[in-house]
């Protein structure tokens, strides 16, 4: 299954925020959206980085609750690792085990496009899973 397949089932919704935007602003958004990162961008939709929950955590644990005041450009992840709709999903796999992160941007023609977690990557699965074992039992019953 490619990354592209598993985007048609998904709900296209693609946060961002910007390099001066506080910790602050990000846990309102995360919060709200009930989501574990955001991608930062500048001006023109380009990716500059990515802001997770585990970065605030980090903040918070090395310097307490002045860092909420502090901006996503200090504490995001900078030039995050990207995939294309045409890469396949055990690919992404892969490139998130390597990287120990949860969140990939899917980027096609230097265009964001959406983002992807690790709980799509594992309902995609589970829904290949499902399939084969359907179409097992529909071939052995004939
Ligand atoms: P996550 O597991 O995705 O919540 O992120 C764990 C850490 O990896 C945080 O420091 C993130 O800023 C960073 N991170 C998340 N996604 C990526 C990515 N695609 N490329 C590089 N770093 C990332």
């Amino acid at each position: 299954m490619t990354v592209s397949t598993l985007l048609k089932n998904k709900e296209q919704n693609l946060f961002t925020i910007t390099q001066s935007h506080n910790l602050q602003d990000v846990c309102k958004i995360l919060a709200e959206k009930r989501i574990g990162v955001l991608l930062v961008c500048d001006k023109n939709g380009i990716i500059e980085g990515i802001i997770s929950e585990r970065d605030i955590v980090k903040a918070l644990g090395n310097s307490g609750n002045s860092v909420m005041a502090e901006t996503v450009g200090q504490h995001m992840t900078a030039n995050p690792v990207t995939c294309s709709p045409i890469e396949t999903i055990n690919q992404i796999m892969a490139k998130m085990t390597t990287g120990r992160f949860r969140h990939i941007p899917v980027v096609k023609d230097n265009k964001l496009i959406a983002v992807i977690s690790i709980g799509d990557i594992v309902k995609a699965r589970m829904e290949a899973m499902e399939a084969e074992a359907r179409a097992m039992q529909e071939y052995i019953g004939g």
